[in-house]
C-alpha cells in the first residue's frame, strides 16, 4: 500500500465505450457501466477505485479526453455529465 488516493474523473458524454481505459489499467480498476450515455454507449466508471495507483494510463490513452486522474485526500469516484448531446431525433410520419 502506498498509502496515496486518487480521484478518477469520467465525462460520461464523451465516453464511447472503446474499452481501451479498461484494457490500459494496470489494477483492473475500471468497467464498463450498465447504463448508457447521451450517445449511446456504455461509459466507462471506476468500479474498484481504492485499487487506483494514479498511473494515468487511462487518461494517457483515452482517445476522447473523457477520463483524467488526480491526487486526492481519499480515493474519489466521480461521474461528470461533460455536455448535453442530444439524441438523435427520432423517425416521425
Ligand atoms: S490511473 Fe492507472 S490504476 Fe488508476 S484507473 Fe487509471 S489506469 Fe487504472
Ligand atoms: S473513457 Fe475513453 S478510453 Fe475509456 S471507454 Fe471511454 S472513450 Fe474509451
Amino acid at each position: 500500500m502506498s498509502g496515496r488516493s486518487f480521484k478518477i474523473v469520467v465525462l460520461m458524454d464523451r465516453c464511447k465505450g472503446c474499452g481501451i481505459c479498461i484494457s490500459m489499467c494496470p489494477k483492473k480498476v475500471l468497467e464498463f457501466s450498465k447504463e448508457i450515455n447521451n450517445m449511446g454507449y456504455n461509459y466507462t466508471y471506476p468500479k474498484n477505485i481504492e485499487n487506483c495507483i494514479g498511473c494515468k494510463f487511462c487518461e494517457i490513452y483515452c482517445p476522447d479526453f473523457a477520463i483524467y486522474v488526480k491526487p486526492s485526500d481519499q480515493p474519489k469516484a466521480i461521474i461528470k455529465v461533460s455536455q448535453r448531446i442530444p439524441r438523435p431525433p427520432q423517425e416521425q410520419e
